[in-house]
């Protein structure tokens, strides 16, 4: 009897994912959090919580320790629950408002979904990112390396479109992914061209840039484009980049001598691959 019981509650909870209203799902998730059934869900759940959603999702981007507590102390923060401890039922709803876009990162959409696609037939989703590792390069260059939500699915020499909470974050920018899909984080190469661009590498320079304090995330909207995947069905390849214009090949030669170094791709008929770089030349 007992069983039937529990079947028919694990019965519902599947129908309600599947079709119930997103309070009655904040509730289940509410329950499944709450361990030891005090009616508050203190950090310790949270963090257990996080990390099964990661495993959920089959990545092997796992979050280390250091990340799981920057990632609630700001869920915390973010929801203006900075001086508590634990989360009661309201302090819950109201801290998954403020962080929808990140539990859909890490592969929970309070919806039911998976994913927040943006367009099915495309795939093309909008992700929230956090992790943000910023260099800058010369030539008025900044590197960007954001967390990969696992369930971002992209091919070599795709972009995305991408704002920063930072800098106008309603603002969306196209950008070519130059990290490769078998890497476990994003990256972007941004050169300073104009407002947005120059605003972006500006707060993130050194001088101004202060991670103790500022907590930027990066929306992102993809992937776009074919990719330029013809490569692998011909003999000899020839990739010609002028300046910028060169990061979708940084992403593609890095597949590439990934993919045919691990056997990991059948059928590559290519042997020889010509690469020319045409760098832009400093203004005098
Ligand atoms: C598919 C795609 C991939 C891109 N990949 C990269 C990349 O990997 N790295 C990189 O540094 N830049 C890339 N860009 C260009 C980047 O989107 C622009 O430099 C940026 O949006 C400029 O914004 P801004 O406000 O700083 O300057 P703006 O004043 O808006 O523009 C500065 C210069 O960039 C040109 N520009 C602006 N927006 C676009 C656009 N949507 N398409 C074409 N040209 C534009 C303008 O005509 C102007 O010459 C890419 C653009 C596209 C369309």
């Amino acid at each position: 009897m007992i069983l039937r019981g529990r079947f028919h509650t694990g019965l519902d909870t599947v129908v309600l994912f599947s079709k119930g209203h997103t309070e009655d799902k904040l509730r289940i998730i509410f329950d499944m959090c709450d361990n030891d059934r005090n009616g508050v869900i203190d950090k310790g759940e949270l963090s257990e919580m996080l990390r099964s959603l990661v495993e959920i999702a089959r990545t092997n981007n796992s979050l280390n320790d250091d990340q799981v507590t920057e990632l609630i102390d700001g869920m915390f923060q973010s929801a203006g629950l900075e001086h508590k401890d634990a989360l009661s039922y309201d302090d819950f709803k109201l801290m998954m408002r403020e962080y929808r876009g990140d539990l859909i990162a890490i592969g929970l959409d309070c919806k039911g979904a998976k994913q927040n696609f943006l367009d099915t037939s495309t795939n093309v989703a909008r992700m929230t990112s956090f992790h943000i590792d910023a260099v800058l390069l010369p030539s008025d260059v900044l590197k960007v390396t954001f967390y990969h939500p696992p369930n971002f699915k992209y091919l070599s020499g795709q972009q995305i479109r991408l704002s920063c909470t930072g800098v106008k974050p309603e603002e969306f920018h196209s950008f070519t992914l130059t990290s490769a899909p078998h890497e476990n984080f994003l990256s972007c190469h941004i050169k300073a061209q104009g407002p947005w661009t120059w605003k972006l590498r500006n707060y993130f320079d050194p001088s101004n840039f202060n991670p103790k304090e500022m907590d930027p995330k990066i929306q992102l909207d993809g992937p776009f484009g074919g990719g330029n995947q013809d490569w692998y069905k011909f003999e000899v390849a020839v990739m010609v980049g002028g300046g910028i214009g060169v990061t979708p090949y940084a992403s593609i030669l890095n597949d590439l001598v990934f993919g045919t170094s691990t056997n990991r791709y059948s059928g590559v008929a290519c042997k020889k691959v010509y690469f020319l770089w045409m760098p832009v030349a400093p203004p005098l």
